[in-house]
């Protein structure tokens, strides 16, 4: 054992930078404003592809492949002990329909450069590696997303996943046995995984998708957790009535009982921090007629938040405040989704920050906007998360950027994060 060496001595960029242009090739296109983006659907042709260049450069390495039911690819690089639970690392490969080249893609290159340079170092570990390509988090062709890491934790019924079908009718069944033989192909020899073996750790290495890093002139994001998010359809009921006879004072109008809630609701959201996240996005009118006062509004309310106390006590606030305040009309909200924050533990956020400081790069911490894998592999193993910032935060876009050197320097501190924790 030569314990002192750090793999991210060995971290190559150019390979690293190559390697995110060989997979942005793959359902890649131009759009209107010059961006190159990523079309790469889950079990596409263009889904095969990325497996097959993941495969191939696996199998230059000699690694282990193998995949569980619902096409999870799972690369081996072995440790001294074959029978330890794995450090595991990675993402996703594919895409919104008009994504970048840089979402998810990021997190299984960086994790595939790591275990390069870990071989280039000759470092060797006392746990195995493996790095995951989780199948369909993007969910832009199968709902639901982050079906892959989701399915394996056993949070989403794989039966069920396999009935699901995409907007022309095609079953996943038969899209992922089609994913599945030309892995064997590409593979020669792939192996069957189960579902939610033991995992000793995990780590996931991604793109901000914010704009907090670059903000900040910050290379490294250690994140602190994935934030709650309670999602509710408001609708309120009021009476339609002629706008040139009806006087205000008689109406029972929807669309001011709506500007009345809204602005109570901005009022009970005001966060000086800023971390709070309160949406309006959605909203329908009725009749939506320009003489018609408005009998009916109904508008959707998206609350997020790191902190499950503010989650519960402003959330719990929300349907008193509406009936208050939209008085004389009456307001019916519903919660259509209610998902706690993920608090990543003490002891691997203190793993990546260490390894980050070590390396000398600018870092700080921050909870994850987005939802991630990682959030779902939390529910059964201790995970955490690596950030790179991203251009001006732009991220489920063509113009979503990032740079060589954050990239590499992210798979620097994933490196030796990685070998840390699979010495433990
Ligand atoms: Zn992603």
């Amino acid at each position: 054992m030569r314990p002192n060496i750090h793999p991210s001595a060995r971290v190559d960029e150019a390979r690293l930078w190559d390697r995110h242009e060989q997979m942005a090739a793959i359902g890649g296109f131009v759009n209107e404003q010059g961006h190159r983006g990523v079309n790469r659907a889950a079990f596409s042709a263009e889904d095969i592809g990325a497996r097959r260049l993941l495969i191939g450069w696996a199998k230059a390495r000699g690694w282990a492949i193998s995949s569980d039911p619902i096409g999870n690819i799972f690369v081996r690089r072995p440790g001294r002990d074959p029978d330890a639970a794995p450090v595991l690392t990675g993402s996703h490969m594919d895409s919104q329909p008009r994504g970048g080249r840089f979402d998810g893609i990021y997190g299984v290159l960086a994790g595939l450069e790591a275990l390069e340079a870990m071989d280039d170092a000759g470092v060797e570990t006392e746990r195995p590696i493996d790095l995951v390509a989780w199948s369909n988090e993007e969910g832009g062709r199968y709902q639901p997303g982050t079906m892959g890491s989701n399915t394996f934790v056993g949070g989403y019924d794989f039966e069920k996943m396999l009935a699901t079908r995409d907007g022309d009718g095609i079953e996943l069944r038969e899209a992922l046995a089609e994913t599945m033989s030309a892995m064997k192909d590409f593979a020669g020899d792939l192996q069957d995984r189960p579902f939610n073996f033991p995992i000793a750790a995990c780590v996931e290495a991604h793109i901000e998708q914010g704009p907090r890093l670059e903000a900040d002139n910050r290379t490294i994001g250690v994140v602190t957790g994935i934030q709650g998010i309670r999602w509710y359809l408001t609708k309120v009921f009021g009476r339609t009535d002629h706008a040139g006879t009806t006087p205000l004072r008689q109406r029972k109008d929807a669309v001011q009982a709506t500007l009345r809630v809204i602005q109570g609701f901005n009022e009970l959201m005001h966060d000086p921090d800023d971390v709070l996240r309160f949406t309006v996005a959605r909203m329908f009118v009725r009749p939506n007629a320009p003489s018609s006062v408005a009998n009916e509004v109904e508008f959707t309310v998206d609350f997020r938040h790191p902190d499950i106390a503010v989650l519960k006590e402003r959330g719990d606030k929300l349907p008193g405040l509406a009936a208050e305040l939209a008085a004389p009309c009456t307001v019916e909200m519903n919660e259509m989704m209610n998902m706690a924050p993920t608090v990543f533990p003490d002891e691997l956020i203190n793993t990546v920050e260490a390894a980050t400081r070590n390396l000398g790069h600018p870092y700080m911490h921050l909870p994850s906007g987005a939802f991630h894998d990682a959030g779902y592999i939390a529910k059964v193993a201790p995970t955490t998360m690596i950030f790179i910032p991203c251009k001006r935060g732009v991220s489920h876009n063509e113009a979503e950027d990032a740079t060589p050197a954050d990239c590499a320097a992210g798979a620097q501190v994933l490196a030796d994060t990685l070998v840390a924790l699979a010495n433990r």
